[in-house]
């Protein structure tokens, strides 16, 4: 490997360092909806709502997958949806933490035989952090969220 090379591998891994380590005050989240039944997408609402209100913890959903970084992904990848939460990882800035909310996006449940659930999210992405239910509560996923602070400020 040349010098340049190396020197600008360096400056990637300081960078993605740097990055994670402020992302334990302000995680900006992008919600993906890899068609769910919408009873999850009810239940990241309610995480808004000021009875949970997760802005305390800095995380504010962007409407744009260029700004976010963590993807909240709900529902089974299917045929259609498969190609497309892997273009939006493509899209998102590097590192992006991904967040598989509900059983659906956990393990596909009783959607695991079916003609059109070609693989499980995690086949597709790199997923960090799990949060079964169907749907998970607003504090199960709260949990979730501060897991992944954790794991974020476990990295050296
Ligand atoms: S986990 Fe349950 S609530 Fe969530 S999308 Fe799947 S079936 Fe719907």
């Amino acid at each position: 490997m040349n010098y340049e090379l190396q020197t600008m591998n360096y400056e990637l891994r300081t960078m993605n360092y740097l990055k994670l380590k402020f992302l334990t005050k302000s995680i900006w989240v992008f919600h993906a909806a890899c068609s769910p039944c919408n009873n999850c997408d009810i239940e990241v609402l309610d995480l808004l709502t000021p009875r949970y209100d997760v802005e305390r913890f800095g995380m504010v959903l962007v409407g744009s997958v260029r700004h976010a970084d963590a993807l909240l992904v709900t529902g089974i990848p299917n045929y259609k949806t498969a190609e497309r939460i892997k273009k939006l990882y493509t899209q998102a800035p590097k590192p992006c933490l991904v967040v598989a909310v509900g059983s659906c996006a956990c393990g596909r449940i009783m959607f695991r035989e079916s003609y059109n659930s070609p693989c499980a999210l995690d086949e597709i992405i790199p997923v960090d952090v799990y949060i079964p239910g169907c749907p998970p509560k607003p504090e199960a996923m709260i949990a979730g969220i501060v897991k992944l602070i954790n794991k974020i400020k476990g990295v050296r």
